[in-house]
């Protein structure tokens, strides 16, 4: 049975089998790239299809102009601080980019193309900056 691809982000997406002890035996597929994964299946057919089934979120459609604008002067100043601060932070410790997205930023896999597409990963790989002199 053939695999989808990742719904969230449309790279390959691959079945791993658990194996433990007695011969008990779990299924996954996972996304080889944003690393989404349906797991914990009794067959193999089982974990691909239900990840072939999976809804992906790839079509969220974000106007960001449009929020923004929704945003009250307050609170466009708090969240520029705290994406200016994380963004920063990313520059001097560096990380990948679902690092950034997930970690830093608190995001789940909904997010990953959306950023993907506002140039976040661009952002990301690109991005060094110097420690802060004392
Ligand atoms: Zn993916």
């Amino acid at each position: 049975m053939e695999i989808k691809s990742c719904p969230f982000c449309g790279q390959e997406a691959v079945l791993n089998v658990q194996e433990f002890s007695f011969g008990y035996k779990r299924f996954e597929v996972y996304c080889t790239s944003c690393l989404v994964a349906k797991s914990n299946y009794d067959s193999s057919l089982s974990a691909i299809n239900a990840w072939n089934h999976r809804r992906g979120k790839m079509n969220i459609a974000v106007d960001e102009t449009g929020v923004w604008k929704s945003l009250t002067d307050i609170e466009k100043l708090g969240a520029t601080a705290f994406i200016f601060k994380k963004i920063s932070e990313h520059g001097r410790e560096s990380g990948s980019f679902r690092f950034l997205i997930y970690t830093r930023l608190g995001f789940d896999t909904d997010a990953y193309s959306v950023l993907l597409e506002s140039g976040g990963l661009d952002i990301s790989n690109n991005l060094v900056i110097p420690p802060k002199e004392d």
